[in-house]
């Protein structure tokens, strides 16, 4: 079968429909949602984008593909295939819209960088930008006589969230400048790393409501440019037998732990991202799979669903195949617990079970936050108490956890801890326009 795989880049699940969110951001997707088979609790475990677009395309976690940072120079191996490469390697056309460049690129037929206007006063427009790139994938795609797979990157819901009308009023109807109004203060006044680049985007802003609904509104822009996608696939020849995965790297914090409007944290904003499976014959009648599954899963389930399930076994891709879960329509997830981390704003690792969250700060961090956290996500889902010190033992039962794993994978990969090897990339934020991690933006698209 085809594969489409979708990711919208900062895309938390919560705020979509299907997973629940009381705003209509997302129709077009909820649809996708209604007749294919959707993942609740699906994980987003090494954060932000390049190590998580990294696990997805190689199925390995952290300890195996070492890319944890945001824009290191550490590059991933040779040694391990992507994605892309296996399926190139077993006959298939492969195919991209996407602009990070670097190992993303490997094995891919048709590597085809967007580009989009950067003018900060004006909306961004990125996800047209992304779909004139992704029409000319799909042409592509639907010239070849064998099956095809094609991976498009959206990045609507990223900072700074600039959405076009009709959308950036969809969700909020107020004055974001009353100047009675002063919930925004604390983000615009108090918050160095930041201030510079609120202030050039969201100049004289009083609401914090207002760019949480620009969130919103970057989601729905975003739903509505994948209408067009939609119905080009419809046309193309293969359409009845093409796999449709929509899924994002990681979330994004809004205002729930003052860290305002990005994403780092290992939270659930930040790591709950959705996971949704299509395919009119095999994955329809809108089931939901409960249960804890991971960025590593993708691959072998596209590998899977390709019938090349002895690729994942082949390349040792540390994931499991999530075909059997949507089909049985069960509620068990693929693992129990699963190993967090994040090395760009600030250095931090953890566990996350079903029931709690474990993290250990490695790093005199920007946000000041406790050196050791932990939340019960049943009876806190937001993670707004931390029993780090009301229960010791059972801390101390996650140290624990944490240093067995840490020492199990070790052993298993017989390599280095890549987040005791590297620095933390990300600093400060000086300008909107270098905010996305892309030096292939231009002023004039292409
Ligand atoms: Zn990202």
């Amino acid at each position: 079968m085809n594969v489409l795989l979708i990711a919208i880049d900062t895309l938390r699940a919560d705020h979509l429909g299907c997973y629940g969110y009381d705003l209509a951001t997302s129709p077009q997707i909820d649809n996708i949602a209604a007749n294919g088979v959707l993942f609740e609790e699906f994980i987003a475990p090494h954060i932000p984008t390049h190590p998580g677009f990294t696990t997805i395309m190689t199925g390995k976690d952290v300890f195996e593909h070492h890319i944890v940072t945001q824009g290191g120079a550490k590059e991933l191996s040779e040694q391990i295939r992507t994605l892309p490469e296996i399926l190139h390697e077993h006959g298939y056309f492969t195919a991209a819209a996407d602009n990070m460049g670097r190992w993303f690129e490997r094995g891919y037929d048709l590597y085809k960088r967007f580009r989009w206007g950067r003018k900060t006063t004006n909306p961004w427009r990125k996800g047209e930008a992304v779909n004139r790139a992704a029409f000319k994938v799909l042409e592509a795609c639907d010239s070849q006589d064998k099956p095809w797979f094609a991976f498009l990157h959206y990045w609507d819901p990223h900072t700074p969230y600039l959405p076009p009308r009709p959308f950036d009023r969809m969700f909020y109807h107020g004055d974001e400048e009353d100047p009675t109004k002063d919930s925004a203060y604390e983000m615009m006044n108090n918050y160095p790393a930041f201030q510079h680049y609120f202030a050039q985007w969201m100049p004289g802003i009083t609401d914090v409501e207002f760019p949480k609904a620009q969130y919103d509104a970057e989601i729905a822009y975003c739903d509505a440019c994948l209408s067009h996608i939609f119905t080009c696939l419809k046309q193309m020849r293969g359409a009845e037998d093409t796999l449709i995965i929509i899924t994002s790297d990681h979330g994004e914090e809004l205002d729930e732990h003052e860290m305002w409007f990005d994403h780092h944290g290992l939270y659930e904003t930040n790591m709950a991202v959705p996971l949704i499976l299509h395919h009119p014959e095999y994955f329809s009648g809108g089931r939901r799979v409960a249960g804890m599954t991971v960025h590593q899963d993708i691959a072998p389930t596209i590998l899977d669903a390709a019938g090349l399930a002895q690729a994942s076994a082949d390349n040792q891709l540390e994931g499991e195949s999530l075909l059997s879960l949507a089909e049985a329509e069960s509620d068990t997830g693929t693992r129990q617990s699963v190993y967090i981390s994040e090395c760009a704003w600030m250095k931090k690792r953890g566990l996350r079970t079903g029931q709690y969250k474990f993290i250990e700060s490695l790093y005199d961090e920007l946000h000041k936050r406790p050196p050791f956290e932990l939340y019960d996500l049943q009876a806190d889902p937001a993670e707004q108490h931390n029993l780090a010190e009301e229960k010791p033992e059972l801390l101390q039962s996650f140290r624990d956890e944490l240093a067995t794993l840490i020492e199990k994978r070790l052993g298993e990969t017989g390599g280095t801890d890549p987040i005791l090897e590297q620095d933390i990339t990300m600093t400060q934020i000086g300008s909107v326009e270098v905010a996305v991690p892309d030096d292939q933006i231009l002023e004039k698209d292409d």
